[in-house]
């Protein structure tokens, strides 16, 4: 189908994007790499007005390293993050899960900020978000505040973010030496969004678990922590039993989706037995 006319605007700069959500309030729509909004555009789920083209506004992409954190503009794709050497390098967890995400053309166009803000309850990057403690930064009128990821997703596709607000980064604190991350999911089969995903990182130290952090994408309304998993976890040995003891409790917070695609009790099951994987093969990594 074709989208309903628009009026187009492109800003050159956060600042002009920001003055132009507040001139437009809610006639306005923000366009990034479009690849969550133009099928929403084109099936008129939503008719907006007026589209901000800030996908071409200078500074709001690439990553740099800053206080122990890599700090990502909103505008960098799903495919520079999965082939950045700084990621791979630092923060493998996240690389693996941008390298997870749809296709070619989808990695190329798609970006993390868009993700973010759109809040698919079944994309990727926010399970990994979670489990890494990132922080969200909206920059809106009265300048920059940032949260934590977890706070961040509030429904299917609803978020903290309010008014004219932004996303604009995201800080990522690298995980410290003897972690291992994990990213994993059973995927939808034709687009690739998550059933269940599941993001994991473990920390160890003398042989026993000083933190877990586990971030679920697909299995609820939103992403969330499995605080009770990374409860369950702390000050043990990361054995097979204790792992699965652990994930046992994955969808224990939760009432689980039931969709075209997997029952409220398929996804509680793949919420157990994903966890219990991506855990084991992050106590693996953390241990090489
Ligand atoms: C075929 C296909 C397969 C896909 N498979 C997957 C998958 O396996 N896993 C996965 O996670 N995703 C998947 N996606 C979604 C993809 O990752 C999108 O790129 C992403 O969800 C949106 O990013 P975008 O830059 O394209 O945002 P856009 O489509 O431009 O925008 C999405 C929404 O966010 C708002 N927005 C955009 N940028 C900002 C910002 N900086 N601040 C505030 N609001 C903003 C827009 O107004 C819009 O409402 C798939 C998409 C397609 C088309």
């Amino acid at each position: 189908m074709i989208p309903a006319d628009v009026d187009y605007y492109r800003p050159a700069t956060l600042e002009e994007a920001v003055k132009m959500l507040q001139n437009y309030g809610t006639e306005a729509k923000l366009l990034s790499g479009g690849h969550s909004l133009l099928p929403i555009l084109k099936a008129r789920l939503a008719q907006p007005e007026i589209l901000i083209d800030i996908g071409h506004i200078p500074g709001m992409s690439g990553m740099v390293m800053e206080n122990n954190a890599i700090v990502i503009g909103a505008l960098t794709t799903h495919h520079e993050i999965a082939s950045s050497p700084i990621v791979q390098k630092a923060c493998f967890l996240l690389a693996e899960t941008a390298g997870q995400i749809g296709d070619v053309q989808v990695r190329n166009r798609g970006t993390i900020g868009g993700s973010l803000a759109h809040a698919d309850p079944a994309a990727d990057y926010p399970a990994a978000m979670i489990a890494l403690d990132a922080e969200i930064v909206l920059t809106g009128p009265e300048g920059a505040r940032s949260m934590r990821a977890e706070n961040f997703f509030e429904g299917a596709y609803e978020t903290a973010i309010v008014g004219n607000e932004i996303l604009s980064s995201v800080v990522v604190p690298i995980p410290p030496s003897g972690s291992g991350g994990v990213y994993c999911k059973a995927a939808q089969g034709a687009s690739g969004f998550a059933v269940c995903g599941v993001a994991a990182t473990l920390t160890l130290g003398n042989g026993t678990i000083e933190s877990a952090g586990v971030g679920i994408t697909g299995v609820a309304g939103a992403a969330y922590r499995a605080n009770r998993v990374e409860e369950a976890l702390a000050g043990l040995a990361p054995t097979a039993e204790n792992i699965e003891t652990a994930a046992a409790h994955a969808a224990d917070e939760v009432d689980p989706l039931e969709d075209f695609y997997a029952s409220a009790d398929f996804r509680r099951q793949l919420a157990r037995v994903w966890t219990g994987r991506a855990l084991a093969q992050a106590a693996e990594r953390a241990k090489s």
